[in-house]
């Protein structure tokens, strides 16, 4: 096992701020190639049968679950996720029985024999769901599946709403990671968004967490919040980071009113940072976790050195998911619940993120899947080339070339030649044997894999949606 601490470089903050002042485009995060804004709905080609079939063939391949749980007490004006928002707790009851109808479609196209190396409850708020049902969900996830005894099970926990008995009840099905949503300390911003949440019960939640066993911790932030500033963020990492997190997850704030329409009072009430003020409070976050020794993962996500994830990075077995970055590679996701997404080796398919529809599938006792996308033999290679630089930071030309019967240079000739710019600055570089992220280019890891993604030819870049 290699622990990456040698390895992780200074970080010139100043440099970076002005590399991404100048080439920073949006575009796709890259949990998934193609991202899941092409999906479509043309289920027939992508005949999610065969798919699961061809999965269950590989029996060496582990599982990995997802499980959507949607429902919140109130909207952080921010959000972006896929959630319902009610206080009524027989929803919950409901939505449980839907889950256990969905399980009770999918499992027996499955093969079962294959351990689940991951599990991982996503909302929403999972804690919405009280102690007895989250112990119902764990029962049934355990009848239906073995879970491998190394499983990463993991819960985003909302320090709002969680409480001694929950934390029991998931220490109890193996639950060993938890992400608690922070997103800021402040008063002011809290209010500003709609969360308020004073600091004093994000400590409770991690003592309740630890205390019950429950040591691996992320806190989820994020910057570019109404009544932000560089020194809201210093307080915000003063306070979290003396709770001794493992990893953390700095999250950009996406501005997308026209999906998401409660942001739009935040234009009403022309609160938003402007983007430099939002770009220092990124050279904020950077220098200072750099200095609490982090190491930075990419895209938004910072770990301990010592932690699985900073390990995989440097060992080159880090990879992406739905979730973000992830230490299970090699596994097939199923995902249960609304807008849920799975991912096997040929295709991905999505839940509808609509209750509705949802039930009316499962009540004709069908797979729920909406939209999906079955990739191609070009689409895996182009799958392979943007996560190696998305996780490795690196691509190996002499064992692509081997394995693919192809010259890379003459082959992704038009790739490497938009790259050229950005080689110029210094971020990137290659030889006849590989490609390299340099560690000025680690900011901008998805703007150097756009150059292999077909659909973001250079000119089109600007339009691209972010995923
Ligand atoms: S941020 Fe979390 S708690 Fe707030 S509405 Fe979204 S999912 Fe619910």
């Amino acid at each position: 096992m290699i622990l990456p601490q040698d390895a992780t470089p200074p970080v010139d903050v100043e440099l970076e701020l002005d590399l991404i002042r100048r080439y920073a485009v949006p575009g796709p995060r890259y949990t998934s190639y193609p991202p899941a804004n092409r999906f479509h709905d043309r289920l027939d080609e992508i005949d999610i049968a065969a798919a699961i079939r061809a999965d269950n063939a590989n029996s060496n391949r582990p599982l990995s679950l997802y499980l959507h749980l949607p429902f919140c007490e109130s909207r952080c004006w921010y959000c972006g996720c896929t959630t319902i928002i009610t206080r009524r707790q027989d929803w919950a009851d409901t939505y449980l029985a839907d889950l256990r109808r969905e399980l009770e479609v999918l499992v027996p196209r499955l093969n079962t024999n294959r351990p689940v190396k991951q599990l991982h409850f996503g909302g929403g708020t999972p804690t919405f769901f009280p102690a007895e049902l989250l112990a119902e969900i764990g029962e049934m996830l355990h009848t239906h599946f073995a879970f491998a005894p190394e499983a990463e099970c993991s819960i985003e926990i909302d320090p709002r709403c969680v409480t001694a008995d929950q934390v029991k009840v998931l220490a109890a099905m193996g639950i060993n990671r938890a992400s608690l949503g922070i997103q800021d300390t402040n008063t002011e911003v809290q209010r500003a968004i709609h969360r308020e949440q004073p600091h004093a019960l994000n400590q409770h939640a991690v003592a309740m967490l630890r205390e019950a066993g429950i040591n691996d911790i992320n806190l989820d932030l994020i910057y570019g919040l109404p009544g932000q500033s560089p020194a809201t963020i210093e307080q915000t990492l003063d306070d979290v980071l003396p709770l001794a997190p493992d990893r953390l997850s700095v999250f950009s704030y996406a501005h997308v009113p026209w999906i998401k329409p409660a942001q739009r009072i935040f234009d009403r009430r022309g609160q938003l940072p402007a983007p430099e003020e939002k770009l220092a409070m990124f050279g904020t976050i950077r220098r200072r976790l750099a200095a609490a020794g982090f190491v930075d993962i990419g895209l938004d996500h910072f770990a301990r050195p010592d932690d699985p994830l900073a390990v995989a990075q440097a060992n080159g077995t880090l990879q992406r998911n739905f979730q973000g970055y992830s230490t299970q590679g090699g596994a097939s996701l199923y995902g249960f619940g609304i807008s849920s997404i799975s991912a096997t080796p040929d295709a991905y398919w999505q839940n509808p993120k609509s209750l509705a529809d949802y039930r009316k599938a499962l009540t004709a006792g069908e797979l729920p899947a909406t939209k999906g996308y079955r990739l191609s033999a070009a689409d895996k290679r182009r799958r392979r080339l943007i996560m190696g630089i998305m996780c490795d930071r690196r691509l190996d030309f002499a064992a692509l070339e081997q394995e693919w019967d192809i010259d890379f240079a003459a082959t992704y000739a038009r790739e490497l030649g938009e790259l050229e710019l950005l080689r110029a600055e210094g971020l990137v570089d290659w030889d006849e044997n590989e490609l390299r992220v340099e560690p000025a280019g680690t900011p901008l890891l998805r703007v150097i894999a756009m150059a292999f993604d077909p659909a973001l030819a250079s000119s089109g870049r600007a339009h691209a949606l972010t995923v």
